[in-house]
């Protein structure tokens, strides 16, 4: 990887994303929501994953309106509770439409509890490895086929700062984050030089969402940045400004 590639400075043309079929998890609010949006406007068809069908419906009319309804799919998926059944029909109906993939966003994520280990919850410790782990490794695995068919593919994974270095009482989830970068090491060691799909794993920064407010209920949202203001280090990781970059770390934010 090019230790010199920042995806914040990267120069992101207004049709960056033109032509390319882009998956977002995680879409139907806060960063994934956001990143979707910039995705359509950047000229992406957009597959917006999710569980929740009103939210994504209105991602949808979104898209929809501002760039036609043939630049966005809902794809509604728990990936909490999905089965291989769900996946492989995942991986049909994407291969049926559009017979490949370009860029997967891994954004989908689950907070679970503060708590000391000494005390944490062991249902939600498997829910949260679940949504921010298990689930990131199925949904690449059953989609690297359709990754390897793009001509140029971008696979990026939401990291954390608690992931990079752990924090007490963040339990499972700075436990997951810090294996996503694991995943995204060994993933990019595997694919490079065998494939030119790329692998990434991007860190937000504190940005004004339902899950920062959960984690830090004291702290005045409008200190923190919306979700549409970090979107450039996410179309520069999914687009061609980061080609031939893979197995690094970024930030979508400055500090
Ligand atoms: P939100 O809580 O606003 O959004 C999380 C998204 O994940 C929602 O779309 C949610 O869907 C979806 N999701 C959760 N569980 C499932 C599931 N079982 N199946 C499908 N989708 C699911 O969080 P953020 O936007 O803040 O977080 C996005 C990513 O960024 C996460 O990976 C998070 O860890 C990471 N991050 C965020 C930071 C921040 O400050 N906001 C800082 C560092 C990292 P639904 O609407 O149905 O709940």
């Amino acid at each position: 990887m090019s230790e010199s590639f920042d995806p914040r400075l990267a120069d992101i043309g207004a049709d960056e994303l033109r032509g390319r079929v882009i998956l977002v998890t995680g879409a139907s609010q806060g960063i994934g929501r956001a990143v979707a949006l910039s995705c359509a406007q950047h000229g992406a068809t957009v597959l917006l994953l999710g569980r929740n069908a009103r939210q994504l419906n209105e991602v949808h009319a979104r898209i929809s309106a501002a760039h036609g309804a043939e630049r966005a799919a809902i794809i509604e998926f728990d990936l909490e509770n999905a089965l291989a059944r769900d996946y492989d029909a995942l991986f049909a109906a994407i291969q049926a439409r559009y017979q490949r993939l370009d860029g997967l966003l891994h954004n989908a994520g689950l907070l679970g509890q503060l708590a000391p280990i000494e005390h944490y919850d062991v249902p939600t410790w498997c829910r949260v490895l679940q949504v921010n782990l298990t689930a990131v490794f199925v949904l690449t695995q059953i989609l690297l086929p359709l990754l390897k068919a793009s001509e140029d593919a971008s696979i990026v994974f939401t990291a954390s700062g608690v992931g990079r270095v752990g924090r007490a009482y963040w339990g499972a989830y700075a436990v997951s984050k810090a294996a996503i970068e694991g995943l995204n090491e060994v993933l990019s060691a595997e694919l490079s030089g065998i494939t030119h799909v790329r692998v990434n794993s991007l860190n937000p920064g504190a940005t004004r969402t339902r899950m920062r407010a959960q984690a830090y209920p004291a702290e005045n949202p409008e200190s923190l940045p919306a979700p549409e203001q970090i979107t450039r280090a996410y179309i520069a990781l999914l687009g061609p400004a980061s080609r031939g970059i893979s197995g690094g770390r970024f930030n979508a934010q400055p500090g």
